[in-house]
This record gives C-alpha cells, structure tokens and sequence, in this order.
C-alpha cells in the first residue's frame, strides 16, 4: 500500500513541476493582496444605512471544503471567485432541532431545517418547511413580511420551486416532500379539503410572490384538489391570479408582466456541467461543459431578469425587494459523488453572484448577502490515497490534480448517498448592514439581519 502510494507521489511531484509555469505568475499576486493594509478599505465596507433591496443569496449544501474544491477546479488555488469579493464575511452555526425533543440539537441539518432557519428566523426539526418542531404551528417568512411591508417579492433557483429552500420561504407544511397536490400523503393536516393551506405548489401562489423561476412543472401541472382552482391545475390557478406562465428562456426574455411563473424543467433545472460518479479504486476524469440546453436560462440569466422585474425604476419608493436566489445543485451532486456537476453549479452560482453584486454597485442600496443553508462532506484528500469508498481526480486549471473524497455514505450499501455534515457555513455579505454577518454567527441571526436592513 505505502509503497505504491509513494509512486504515485513520485509521479505526482513530476506533474507538479511541469505545472508550476502555468501558475507561478498568479501565488505573488495573492501574497502583495495579503501583505496589504486593508484597514481603510473594510472601514469603507461598513455601511450602516438601511437597505431599499436584499438579495439573499443560498449555495446549498456548500461548505468551505466544497468551495474550495470549486476555486481549485475553476480559477486556481491562487485564485478568487466572485464570491470571494464579498467584502465582510463571518460563519454560521447550521445545527438544527429534534422533532421529539426540539430542546435537544441535531448536528446535521439539511435544507428544510436550514432553509426555515434562514427564512423565519426559528430553529426546527429536518424536514420540516416553516413550521416549529413539535407543534406545527407556522412561522414568519421574510417573502411573507417584505410582501406584507408593501416590497416585491422574488424566489428563483435551480431546483424545483417547490423544493426545500425557496418552499422555506412561501410554504408552511410538515414535511419537504408535499410539494404538489398529489403529493400530500405526510402532510393530512396540511390538505386543503382538511382545512390546510395546501401543498408548497399551491401556497407558493397564495404567497403571491412576484417573480418565481426554476424548475419543478410537474408539480403545478397537477390538478388542485380543494379550494380555489379545484378541478383545475396548479399552473391554471397561477394564471388566474394573473401570473404570466413561462416555460422556457426566449419566454422568459419576452416577459413584461410584473408577475412571472417560469417552470423551465419538470424536475430540478440541467446541471451546467457533466462527468463522472466517483470510484473506488480512484480514477482521473475530465469535466465536460455546456450540457445546459439552450432553452434553459442559467441561474445567472434568471437573476438578472428577477432583479429587472423586480427593481423599481425610477426609484420614486423607498419600498424595493426581497429576492432569494438559490444555487440548490450542488448539494444534489455531492449526494451522488459527482463533482463535476457540482463544480459546474458552484460557477454557475458565482456567475449569478456577479450579477448580483453588479446590480447593488450600480444601485448603492441594496445588500447582498451569500450563506449556504448546510454543509456537505465532500474532502479534498492527498492525490493516490485510496481511502475506503469514493473518490475521483480531477486536473484543475492551475494544471495540478485534486482527490476530491466523498467519506459520508449514509450506509455501506454501494451506491448510498453521500450525507451532509454538519460544520460551519461562511456567510458573506456586500452593501447596507452588510457588516452584521462579521463573526461567528447562528443561522436563525441572517433574517434578522435582512429584516433590519429593509425595516420590516
Ligand atoms: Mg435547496
Ligand atoms: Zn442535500
């Protein structure tokens, strides 16, 4: 084992020194930024105004280990993405509750816990979609009290609308997984025809949330089963309370109706990236790009149409928006040790934090703030270690190999889905309040802060 380990070191050293051409311009340039007084400059950061806008950003499932295994990949060790400009930038505790004992922790969250964490402010049990752990009873969102205050609202992700992060923020049910009306058998309280509010699909348009984009169609081309729409589909309901429907990029540049529902996939939108799982024994492989198909807006291209529906110009209100924005696929490709198509995520994401960060710039009053709503298990291990279960080499534009390791199968059946983790999450922020997110900090603090920011 130790023997062939060494040779493979050998080789490595040998691909490391053909490499260093390729990259020795970019290490100086890291270590001047580094050497640098840069008081004056997070002094100027610090703005303590209100905020006209929020856009909240969410990296599912994104660790620091994860974003560093994209930097590797995309811009070099030496490298910064765009979310490594974010000017002040602090950790959250992710931890969630314990449906049984919700005064007992549990350290391994996941994206309904921490999504409700990160929109009402409230600890609860996993799976739970804003509702408190043990009793059910429903909690305050931001979209909920910025559409209340008289803000635009905005909800736009990769995954289906329906799933757990943007559901976090206009949906109440017990459980992630009653999305549409036909998909209702965990959540009897929450049936209409029982007096509940309804599926997430079905709530996401009683939320009247402006603008909403991603995937998941299949959920709103089912038929409401009770109450307004009956008879009907999700989809027909939304139109009836005056939703443009769109379903795919060239229908959504075409939109001008300041109340948009884009359903551009039937289930979670197309990965920007391809490759493949990872092995045991590990093996090399080479990412491959552009599987998005044309008639999918990027994450990207869906922000800067939100922002653009959502914006008022002139600005003659102080009332602006609240815009979620979450990057969900990452998270969905670590469960299946595919690091390839998260890597391809996480540009993607970055490329929607430019634009972002592009708009608050420009406008002066708008607070950007990134987190991601749990960490993942994903490990960048020594290159020809070969620990027990999955990895896979992949070469990063510095020219140099990375192991990346996935050590967190939930069982040792093959083939069992990595886990999440439950370490720390960075959060970073740019614009009003933005300072707020310095240290370290608990998840249920980021609506406060937002809420603060926009003085709702
Ligand atoms: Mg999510
Ligand atoms: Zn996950």
């Amino acid at each position: 084992m130790k023997q062939s380990k060494g040779g493979t070191r050998r080789a490595l050293v040998a691909t490391l020194v053909v490499g260093i051409g390729a990259s020795a311009a970019l290490l100086p340039n890291v270590l001047q930024a580094q050497d640098a007084d840069r008081t004056s400059e997070v002094r100027q950061a610090i703005d303590g105004r209100k905020a006209r806008n929020v856009i909240q950003i969410t990296a599912d499932g994104t660790g620091d280990q994860q974003l560093t295994i994209a930097r590797n990949y995309l811009v070099g060790a030496a490298g910064r993405l765009v979310m490594d400009t974010l000017p002040l930038t602090g950790e959250i505790a992710t931890w969630s509750v314990q449906e049984a004992n919700p005064a007992l922790p549990d350290y391994d969250s996941e994206s309904a816990s921490g999504g409700t964490a990160l929109a009402t402010g409230q600890k609860t049990s996993d799976g739970r979609i804003s509702t408190a752990a043990g009793t059910d009873t429903d909690l305050p969102t931001t979209i909920e009290l910025a559409r209340a205050a008289g803000l635009r609202t905005g909800n736009v992700t990769t995954a289906e609308l329906t799933d757990a992060t943007p559901a976090a923020q206009m949906a109440h049910v017990r459980i992630r997984t009653c999305q549409g009306p036909a998909d209702m058998a965990a959540c009897p309280q929450d049936l209409r025809a029982n007096g509940g509010p309804g599926s997430i699909a079905e709530q996401s348009i009683d939320h009247d949330v402006d603008v909403m984009l991603g995937g998941g169609r299949a959920r709103y081309v089912q038929t409401i089963l009770s109450g307004p729409g009956a008879g009907g589909t999700v989809e027909a309901y939304a139109q009836a309370q005056g939703y443009q429907v769109v379903t795919d990029k060239a229908g959504l540049s075409a939109v001008t109706n300041p109340k948009v529902l884009g359903l551009f996939n039937s289930g979670n939108m197309t990965t920007e990236f391809g490759g493949s799982k990872a092995t045991n024994p590990p093996s090399a492989q080479t990412c491959t790009t552009g599987l998005r198909p044309a008639n999918e807006p990027s994450l990207a291209e869906m922000t800067t149409k939100a922002i653009r529906l959502l914006d008022r110009t002139p600005h003659d209100s102080r009332k602006g928006f609240f815009l979620q924005v979450e990057g969900a696929l990452a998270d969905k490709r670590d469960h299946t040790a595919e690091p390839c198509h998260a890597i391809g995520e996480l540009k993607g994401l970055d490329e929607a934090v430019r634009v972002a960060l592009d708009f608050a710039k420009q406008d002066g009053r708008t607070l950007v703030l990134l987190t991601a709503d749990h960490n993942h298990s994903s490990l960048i291990v020594e290159v020809g270690s070969t620990p027990p279960g999955l990895s896979s080499i992949l070469t990063t534009v510095d020219g140099a190999q990375m192991q990346v390791y996935y050590g967190a199968p939930e069982t040792t059946a093959p083939g069992s889905n990595n886990q999440h983790s439950g370490g720390q999450v960075r959060v970073a922020a740019y614009g009003p309040q933005a300072a707020n997110v310095v240290g370290v900090n608990d998840q249920t603090e980021v609506p406060a802060i937002i809420r603060r920011a926009l003085g709702i």
